[in-house]
């Protein structure tokens, strides 16, 4: 059960410590004065497949392929470095696409990769075909468009000593935009597409808290009885941290279950329904 701002108030004067993730929404603390952190107007974008039925069906393998647009074109530097630091900006440059879709275009190639299995984890299977031109057919984008883009990424392409598990700088040259790393042509059939979308995953915005998970007002003091932890708490601006974010709940709410039992009594043990 939610508690109001009323609510909260009441349990603060007696000294009741509550833990926001579990009672008191992120709208009912600011009510009362909490101040905010991370950026309300953004999301952690994840690419997923829109065909996907299953939880989390996302696609990773672009590094080792192109991604082009409903018009056929690139747009965005498919490589620039490891996958984890930067789906997250690709994945917002595919949102601003027509229709905030995009297709990741790859050859026979990727399926030499160790363990590309691991970067796609859709429960539906590429569309395939024996050409370029058969494949746009397929995804509905315009064959001679895909066509001269492909030619093209194909062209800059330059000789290198390509390594799939490691920044090789295998970089193409003379085409905008770049690829910076893992640049292969792709001219080794069948062909092999998958449509992607951005996912949000969580919102940026939440509460602002100290070290020890106390929530803020605006002048940095804390509130009294005011805990927070995990997604209630406000982090991320523009780019998600990877991995932090059940790791900030576990850190996070380990320091606030501490602090409120050193500070006072929690709820729980007062056998009382919040409010
Ligand atoms: C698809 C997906 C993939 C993710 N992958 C990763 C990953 O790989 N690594 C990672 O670190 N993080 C990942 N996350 C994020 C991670 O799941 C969250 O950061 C984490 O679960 C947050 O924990 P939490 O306890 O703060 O919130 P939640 O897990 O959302 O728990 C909040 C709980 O509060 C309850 N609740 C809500 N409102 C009230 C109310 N008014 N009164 C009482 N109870 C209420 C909810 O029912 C829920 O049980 C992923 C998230 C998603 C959606």
């Amino acid at each position: 059960m939610s508690v109001t701002a009323a609510g909260f108030k009441r349990f603060a004067r007696q000294n009741i410590f509550i833990p926001v993730a579990q009672t008191v929404r992120i709208d009912v603390a600011l009510e009362v004065g909490a101040a905010s952190a991370g950026d309300f107007g953004s999301y952690h974008a994840e690419p997923i497949d829109p065909r996907a039925a299953g939880s989390e069906p996302s696609i990773m393998i672009f590094p080792y392929g192109i991604l082009v647009n409903k018009q056929g074109k690139r747009f965005v530097d498919e490589g620039p470095g490891t996958i984890d630091a930067f789906y997250e900006r690709q994945t917002r440059r595919i949102y601003e696409q027509q229709d905030g879709l995009a297709y990741v275009i790859l050859d026979a190639k990727y399926q030499k990769v160790p363990n590309y299995r691991l970067a796609i984890r859709s429960d539906r299977p590429p569309i395939v075909a024996k050409s370029i031109e058969m494949l746009a057919e397929a995804l509905q984008l315009p064959p001679q468009k895909l066509r001269d883009t492909v030619d093209s990424f194909n062209a800059a392409c330059r000789p290198g000593n390509y390594r799939p598990l490691e920044l090789d700088g295998v970089g193409t040259i003379g085409i905008d935009p770049p690829k910076s790393n893992w640049a292969l042509p792709i001219n080794d059939p069948p062909y092999h597409a998958f449509p992607i979308i951005s996912s949000n995953v969580f919102t940026f915005g939440g509460l602002k808290i100290d070290s020890c998970a106390r929530v803020l007002n605006p002048d940095g003091h804390a509130i009294e009885c005011l805990y927070a932890a995990g997604e209630t708490v406000g982090l991320y601006y523009r780019n998600y941290t990877g991995a932090t974010s059940v790791l900030k709940g576990l850190v996070f709410g380990k320091i606030a279950g501490g602090h409120a039992s050193r500070a006072g009594q929690p709820i729980e043990s007062r056998g009382r329904s919040a409010k």
